[in-house]
C-alpha cells in the first residue's frame, strides 16, 4: 500500500446494528492494516469501541465524514477470511445483526469490552523481566491496590482514553487476567470429609469397637453409620480413606449420627480441597474392532462421501455409532485435518467425552461457552494455528462452530435431531447443525449427521438424495431392542389398578427388577413437585406476577416458583379468588414421583436428575457416577435422562406420562414425542440382556405410540411427512417467526396487526397471525407472534431482505419505536 494514499476500513462493531462502519485509516497505519485485525475506533460522542476490520478499500463513504481509526490492537489477524464469510452467512440467513454474530463468536477476552473486569494474574511472571512502559507499570500498580477494575475504571483512574492496547499487552504477558475467570479457576473447591480416627484404623481395635457397639442396642443408627462408612472407605481404598460427608448423607447416614460419632472420637472431620472435575483422563484405550455390520456402515459412509458432502447415519440406539465416528475421525487425522465433533450439550455428554479422550488423549479439546475464558482462548489459538499435536478434534456444543478452524476436514453432528443445537436467545438464533454444514462447505469438509431418531428435515433431505443415507438397524452384538409395553391408563383406572400415578403393570415390573438388583430409569418431562396447585372449589391457581404461567410447587424449598423468570413465593393457604382453603395439587413432577415411590419402595435408593438437582457444577457427573456404580437403584428424570447415557444394568425404563408429550400444541410435538420416547427407551438393556420399556398413556391406540413401540422410525416418518406437506410445515416450508414484545398489551396488539397487514401486502397468505403465543406474557412483557411460511425453493435472500425492509418501514413509525422485535428463522 502506498504510504500517502487514503484508505478506508470497514469495521465490525459489537453493536446490534445491521451494518459495518467505515473508518479512515491514518497514513501511518497503511502498511499494517488488514482484515481480521482488531482496532479501536471512536463511536458515538466519546466512546471508544473495539472492532474488527472486515475489509480495506478506497471507497469514500458518501453520506458521512469518516472518523479516523484510533489504534491497532493486533499484529496478526485474530480471525480468518473463512470465518468472516461464515459470520456473514449466519447474519444473512438468520437475519441477525452482524454485530450480534461477532459477539457470539468471539471469546469475551477478545472484546475488551468496557465492563470487563481485570485483576493481577495469580501466577504472573516477574514484571521486571519484561519490558514494560511507564503506563503499563502504572496500570499494574493500580490493580495491585484495587484488586479488580473494569476497563472503564482503569481508563478514568489513569486519565487515558485509549487503554485497550495496554490491557492487551498485559493480558498477553499473563500479568493480568479477567477477574471472573480468576475467581472461577483459582478458588479451590473444598468438601467436608470423614475419617476413621487413627486409633481405630487397626483391625483389632476396630472389631473391639464394633463389638461394644453391637451390645448397645440404642446406638443402632450409629452402628449403621459406621458400617456404611466402612464399606465406602474400603471401596475408596481402605480404613484410612476419607469419605465425603455428602456421600455418607446420600447413603442414608444421618448428619446427627456423624456428629455423635465425631464426639465419641471415632470419626474425624476435615475440610479438604478436592480436584475439580478434570475432563482430561489419564488412561487410554485402543479402538474397538468394528463388527462386520459396523464395518459395512463405515464403508458405506466413506463411499457416500465420494458422492456427497453430507451423510446421515441412521443407527438405532446402542448400535455403536460412536465406534464408527472414532474410525472416521482417525482417518481425517491421518489426512492432517481438523475435526469438529458437535454434541447437543456438554454437561450431558461426559460419558461420550470420556470415551473420546481415552481414544485420542491430548488431541481432544472440549469447547463450551461456559468454560472459563483462558481455556477458551487457549483452544481458540491452537485451532487457529493448526497445532499438529493438540486439539485436532474439537468436541463442543453449538458455539464451537465459531472456532477459527485452519483446515477442517470432518464435522460430526451427534444426535443431530436435538433441539438444543438451536440457539434461542440472544440473537443470532442459529442452528449449529445447519450452520456446521455451511461451515464445512467453506472448508470443503465432510459432514456426518448421526441419530437413532433423525429429524424430519434431515431424513427428508436424505430421501431426496440431498444427503447420503446409511442405515444401521442392529444393536451391537445383535442385542435386541427393548420390548415395549403400553400401560393403558384408561383401562388401569377402570380396573382400579392405579396407585397414585403408577399403574400396577409398572409397579409390578419395578418390583421384579429391583429384586434382581437391576436398575430402572423413569422419565417424566416435568420437574418440581406438582406442576400446580388448584382450588377445588373454583379451579383458581396461583400464577406468576410477571409471566402468563402457573407457579410450580417445589417441595424441597417449600416454595412456589415460576419456571420462566424464577419469581418465587411461599405456598398459599387459601384461594385468592374464593377464599376456600381446599387447595389441592394437580399433575405430578419428578420431585413428587420420588416422594411417592419412596413410600412404596422404602428400601430403594432413588435419585432425581433434573434442572433442580443438577444445578451445582458437578452434580450431574456425581449422579451419573453413582448410578453407574449402582449406588442408585432408580433414576427419575426429565429429558436429561433421555440423552445418550450408556449404563450396563438398566433393565427397565418407564415413561410415566406419554400423553403430555403427545398433546403439545406444536407442529413438532409428534416428532419430539417419537424422539424422546425412543431415546429414553434406548437406555434399557444395553448389555447382554434385552431391556423392557413401559409407557403409561391414556391414548393407548395413538398412532405415534404404536410406531414407537414397533421401533418403526420409517413408518412414523411416512405419516408425519404427509402431515407436514398438507399443513405447509417444514421441510416443505420455511418458517420465519417475528415476536413483538412490549409492556403495554394494546401497543403490542396494534403494532403486530400493523406489521402483519404490511407483510401481507407482499407475502399474502404466507403470513399467519398475529397471535398470542401459548404463554402470552413473560417477565412483564406481552408477546405477539407473526409467522411467515415460505415455500422451500423460494429465493431466500430476497425474501429475507424484503422482510427486513418492511421492518425498517415499521420502525419509522414513531409509535412503534419502543416495541422490541425478535426474529427467529427456522424456529424449533
Ligand atoms: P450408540 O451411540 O449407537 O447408541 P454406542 O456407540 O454407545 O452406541 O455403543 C453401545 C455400546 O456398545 C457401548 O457400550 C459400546 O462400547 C459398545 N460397542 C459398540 N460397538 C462395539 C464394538 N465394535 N466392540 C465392542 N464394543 C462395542
Ligand atoms: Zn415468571
Ligand atoms: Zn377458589
Amino acid at each position: 500500500m502506498a504510504e500517502r494514499e487514503t484508505f478506508f476500513a470497514d469495521v465490525l462493531l459489537p453493536v446490534p446494528m445491521r451494518q459495518v462502519f467505515t473508518y479512515r485509516i491514518p497514513f501511518e497505519f497503511n502498511e499494517q492494516i488488514r482484515s481480521g485485525l482488531r482496532v479501536l475506533v471512536p463511536f458515538g460522542k466519546n466512546k471508544l469501541l473495539t472492532g474488527l476490520i472486515t475489509n480495506v478499500h478506497q471507497k469514500v463513504p458518501k453520506d458521512y465524514q469518516a472518523k479516523y481509526i484510533d489504534s491497532i490492537l493486533d499484529e496478526q489477524p485474530i480471525i480468518t477470511a473463512k470465518q468472516l464469510a461464515f459470520w456473514d452467512w449466519i447474519s444473512t440467513y438468520y437475519m441477525s445483526p452482524i454485530g450480534d454474530v461477532m459477539n457470539a463468536a468471539l471469546p469475551a477476552n477478545f472484546k475488551l469490552a468496557s465492563e470487563s473486569k481485570f485483576c493481577i494474574h495469580p501466577d504472573s511472571p516477574d514484571p521486571d523481566s519484561l519490558q514494560l512502559t511507564k503506563r503499563e507499570i502504572e496500570m499494574l500498580d493500580l490493580l495491585r491496590v484495587n484488586e479488580s477494575c473494569s476497563t472503564k475504571e482503569l481508563s478514568e483512574l489513569l486519565g487515558i482514553k485509549t487503554i485497550q492496547p495496554y490491557l492487551k499487552k498485559l493480558l498477553d504477558y499473563k500479568l493480568i487476567a479477567g477477574s471472573e475467570e480468576v475467581r472461577e479457576r483459582y478458588t479451590p473447591k473444598t468438601q467436608l470429609f470423614v475419617f476413621l480416627a487413627a486409633t481405630f484404623q487397626q483391625e483389632e481395635s476396630l472389631s473391639t469397637l464394633l463389638n461394644t457397639f453391637e451390645q448397645k442396642t440404642r446406638a443402632e443408627k450409629q452402628v449403621q453409620a459406621l458400617l456404611q462408612f466402612l464399606q465406602l472407605a474400603s471401596e475408596a481404598g481402605g480404613l484410612h480413606a476419607p469419605v465425603s460427608k455428602s456421600l455418607l448423607l446420600k447413603h442414608d447416614v444421618s448428619a446427627s449420627a456423624i456428629q455423635t460419632l465425631e464426639k465419641q472420637g471415632i470419626f474425624e472431620i476435615e475440610r479438604l480441597q478436592i480436584d475439580r472435575f478434570d475432563l482430561q483422563s489419564e488412561d487410554t484405550a485402543s479402538f474397538k474392532p468394528l463388527t462386520e455390520i459396523q464395518q459395512n456402515s463405515l464403508a458405506a459412509i466413506e463411499e457416500g462421501f465420494t458422492r456427497k458432502d453430507v451423510c446421515l447415519l441412521h443407527g438405532v440406539t446402542g448400535s455403536g455409532k460412536t465406534e464408527i465416528y472414532v474410525q472416521l475421525i482417525q482417518q481425517h487425522l491421518d489426512l492432517g485435518k481438523q475435526v469438529l465433533f458437535l454434541i447437543p450439550e456438554i454437561a450431558l455428554t461426559t460419558q461420550l467425552i470420556n470415551r473420546l479422550q481415552k481414544y485420542f488423549g491430548q488431541l481432544v479439546g472440549v469447547y463450551h461457552s461456559r468454560f472459563n475464558q483462558n481455556e477458551r482462548v487457549e483452544i481458540w489459538n491452537h485451532v487457529l494455528n493448526n497445532d499438529p499435536n493438540k486439539f485436532r478434534i474439537i468436541v463442543g456444543a453449538r458455539s464451537s462452530v465459531f472456532l477459527p478452524f485452519a483446515d477442517l476436514g470432518l464435522v460430526i453432528v451427534d444426535e443431530e435431531h436435538e433441539a438444543s443445537f438451536k440457539q434461542y436467545d440472544p440473537s443470532p438464533r442459529y442452528n449449529a447443525r445447519d450452520a456446521a454444514i455451511v461451515l464445512a462447505k467453506l472448508h470443503e469438509a465432510k459432514v456426518l449427521l448421526g441419530s437413532a431418531t433423525p429429524s424430519i428435515e434431515s431424513y427428508y433431505n436424505a430421501l431426496q438424495e440431498k444427503y447420503e443415507l446409511v442405515n444401521l438397524h442392529e444393536r451391537y452384538k445383535g442385542l435386541q431392542l427393548p420390548s415395549m409395553i403400553c400401560a393403558d391408563l384408561k383401562r388401569e383406572k377402570k380396573l382400579k389398578n392405579m396407585q397414585s400415578h403408577f399403574s400396577s403393570l409398572l409397579l409390578d415390573e419395578m418390583r421384579a427388577v429391583l429384586e434382581k438388583k437391576e436398575q430402572i430409569i423413569l422419565f417424566q418431562n416435568r420437574r418440581g413437585y406438582t406442576p400446580i396447585w388448584s382450588c377445588e372449589v373454583c379451579s383458581w391457581t396461583p400464577r406468576c406476577q410477571h409471566c402468563d404461567v402457573s407457579l410450580t410447587y417445589h417441595k424441597h424449598s417449600n416454595m412456589l416458583k415460576c419456571h420462566y423468570c424464577s419469581y418465587t413465593i411461599p405456598p398459599i393457604g387459601s384461594c385468592t379468588a374464593c377464599g376456600s382453603n381446599r387447595l389441592r395439587m394437580i399433575g405430578f413432577g419428578t420431585e413428587k414421583i420420588e416422594d411417592e415411590l419412596q413410600l412404596i419402595f422404602p428400601n430403594t435408593v432413588f435419585k432425581r436428575m433434573d434442572l433442580d438437582s443438577t444445578r451445582s457444577k458437578h452434580a450431574y457427573e456425581e449422579i451419573i457416577d453413582d448410578f453407574s456404580q449402582r449406588r442408585i437403584d432408580v433414576l427419575i428424570g426429565t429429558q436429561m435422562v433421555t440423552k445418550g447415557l450408556d449404563f450396563d444394568h438398566v433393565s427397565l425404563v418407564g415413561i410415566l406420562d406419554a400423553d403430555m408429550l403427545l398433546n403439545r400444541p406444536d407442529f413438532r410435538a409428534y416428532e419430539r414425542a417419537y424422539q424422546l420416547m425412543s431415546q429414553v427407551a434406548g437406555r434399557a438393556g444395553r448389555k447382554e440382556k434385552q431391556g423392557k420399556v413401559i409407557i403409561q398413556s391414556a391414548q393407548a391406540e395413538h398412532w405415534v405410540l404404536e410406531r414407537v413401540m414397533a421401533h418403526d422410525f420409517k413408518g412414523f416418518y411416512d405419516v408425519e411427512i404427509e402431515e407436514r406437506e398438507r399443513f405447509f410445515y417444514p421441510p416443505f416450508y420455511k418458517i420465519v417467526q417475528l415476536t413483538l414484545k412490549h409492556e403495554k398489551e394494546e401497543l403490542v396488539n396494534e403494532g403486530a396487526q400493523y406489521l402483519a397487514d404490511q407483510l401481507r401486502g407482499i407475502f399474502k397468505e404466507r403470513v399467519l397471525g398475529p397471535e398470542f403465543p401459548i404463554i402470552k406474557r413473560i417477565q412483564n412483557k406481552y408477546l405477539k407472534e407473526i409467522k411467515l411460511k415460505i415455500e422451500r425453493g423460494a429465493p431466500d435472500k430476497k425474501v429475507k431482505a424484503r422482510i427486513l425492509q418492511d421492518l425498517d418501514v415499521f420502525f419509522q413509525n414513531v409509535r412503534f419505536k419502543s416495541i422490541q422485535i425478535s426474529i427467529d428463522v427456522d424456529p424449533m
